[in-house]
């Protein structure tokens, strides 16, 4: 234990710890000592790094989360304690100064008084992560709401609309606010899985549907943009502009973290392919809850959910959804209730529009419009009943805010859960080859945004620089508005699904054409 800030060791462990608890979780019979192998680890850290261990902290938190969820698995409150004293420590400037201040460790100001996310991003949202069990096991209600405030302040100001968070190459870490620019985008995948942990937490802790709006946000445009299709490549760091298509990685050998267009099959650090692996075998339990009034359904997926209420009653439901293709959410009972149970389901707050059709099993009908925000339905279920929840689709504008300097101007699409892009390859096609680079277009916000075989198009305009008038130096003493002489109707693909077809360049963000009465 020599090396605490670059080492990783106790950040190991509180994977190890983790995977221990996700096996105790699933396989209680298992036999293969995994659980006990955690234990032996653990009780060796509260001996090393107790009260009166040494006073310091891993680099990179982990071990919160770990020794919280273990605490939880063995009741072994020891470990909860441990949990506890690691992130009273952080913050006080136990790490040593490095380049980049200690804000890449958290290791700058207490966590209980911090108020946003800062450093490197995949460590500040591990230590929100354990920090929200230990304020939760603790019944530290000034830890938790102080943890409450940066989630409300880094992604009012810090996060991508993919959900993406981290801005900078060099240290993986956060800027300062509205430093958000799309071609500079770091968005590691791990520091997406990271929020969702976050997120997910506070969720349970405080049951708003914005944490689960945010974590279906990142699953879809973070996650879910890591792996090729084929699930065999992966993107470590998700940029939302790309200038060049770049290279083909060598298959055969580990690439760097963020060089290319394309997804490669294995990075110098690993961390961030079997991060995608576990949150992809843990899905379900983001989905739905329970508590003693009934089921809450956070995140739209066809499966089938059971649960016994406090009171004995059984409850099973069968959801059957194509979302995000289309809308629709229907969720059918299948067994009859003795008493009244409230089923709530999260209507996503760029649902504007969204009705919930409640159809009973005798064949009463009801509608209703709903608000984004939980919607409840409480009745005595009978088998046959079937809640369907109905989601405007219609792809839509979305504008930035102004102080998002890098992005003002411009516009992006989305549809759902799911944020758009332009890629080269349907330009190129779009346009019959008279432009191909994704820099010299503009969008004509006049011209509907329409579905298309299910992808939006968007009219562009081109070029924005004249033709044989480019200029030697890009200022000038007035606006460049050069007139567009090409205009055409392009189809955008989910950003998610990017880079499938061979080397591209890609933005998110699409500058907007003046209007015509400025020019
Ligand atoms: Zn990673």
């Amino acid at each position: 234990m020599v090396d605490l800030e670059w080492g990783h060791e106790l950040y190991c462990l509180g994977h190890l710890f983790q995977a221990a608890v996700a096996r105790a979780r699933t396989r209680p019979d298992a036999v293969d000592g995994l659980l006990a192998i955690a234990c032996r680890a653990a009780d060796l850290l509260c001996e090393v790094f107790g009260a009166e261990g040494i006073q310091s902290v891993c680099g990179h938190a982990e071990i919160e989360a770990g020794l919280a969820e273990l605490a939880r698995v063995t009741g072994e409150q020891r470990y909860l304690r441990q949990a506890e004293l690691f992130v009273a420590r952080r913050g006080t400037g136990t790490l040593p100064p490095i380049e980049w201040g200690q804000q890449y460790f958290q290791d700058d100001i207490p966590v209980r008084q911090a108020a946003v996310l800062r450093g490197h991003a995949v460590r500040a949202n591990y230590l929100a992560a354990g920090a929200v069990d230990v304020a939760v096991d603790t019944g530290d209600d000034e830890l938790l709401s102080a943890l409450v405030t940066q989630w409300d302040n880094t992604v009012a100001r810090r996060t991508y609309i993919t959900g993406g968070q981290g801005s900078h190459h060099q240290d993986e870490a956060f800027g300062e606010d509205w430093v958000l620019p799309p071609d500079r985008a770091y968005s590691e995948t791990c520091a997406g899985i990271a929020s969702i942990m976050f997120s997910w937490r506070l969720l349970l802790a405080r049951g708003d549907t914005r944490y689960g709006d945010l974590i279906e946000r990142t699953l879809y445009n973070v996650v879910a943009t890591s792996p090729s299709a084929s699930g065999t490549a992966f993107y470590y760091a998700n940029t939302l502009h790309q200038r060049s298509p770049g290279a083909v990685p060598d298959p055969n050998s580990a690439s760097l973290r963020a060089e290319s267009s394309l997804r490669a099959p294995w990075f110098e650090v690993s961390c961030c392919p079997p991060n995608v692996a576990r949150t992809f075998a843990s899905l379900d339990a983001l989905v739905a809850t329970a508590d003693a009034h009934g089921v809450q359904i956070h995140q739209f997926a066809s499966c089938g959910i059971q649960t016994r209420l406090d009171n004995g009653e059984l409850i099973t439901l069968d959801v059957q959804t194509d979302y995000p293709r289309s809308g629709s959410v229907r969720v059918t009972a299948e067994r009859d209730a003795a008493d009244p149970w409230t089923l709530s389901i999260r209507v996503p707050r760029w649902a504007d529009g969204a009705r919930l059709v409640v159809t009973g099993a005798s064949g009463d009908v009801s509608t209703a419009s709903v608000e984004p925000g939980w919607v409840t339905v409480r009745r005595v279920f009978q088998a046959g009943d079937v809640v369907e929840l109905v989601l405007p689709m219609r792809p839509r504008l979305t504008h930035p805010d102004p102080r998002i300097d890098a992005v003002r101007g411009s516009v992006a699409v989305e549809r759902g859960p799911e944020v758009y892009c332009l890629e080269s390859i349907d330009l190129g096609v779009a346009s019959h080859g008279t432009v191909t680079d994704v820099a010299d277009v503009r969008v004509d916000a006049t011209a509907p945004v329409e579905d298309h075989d299910g992808r939006p198009r968007v009219r562009l305009v081109a070029p924005v620089a004249e033709p044989g008038r480019e200029l030697a130096w890009p200022y000038a003493e007035r606006p460049l508005e050069p007139v567009p002489s090409a205009s055409f109707d392009v189809p955008l693909i989910p950003y998610h699904d990017w880079a499938e077809r061979g080397p591209s360049t890609m933005r998110v963000w699409l500058p907007l054409a003046a209007p015509p009465l400025d020019r």
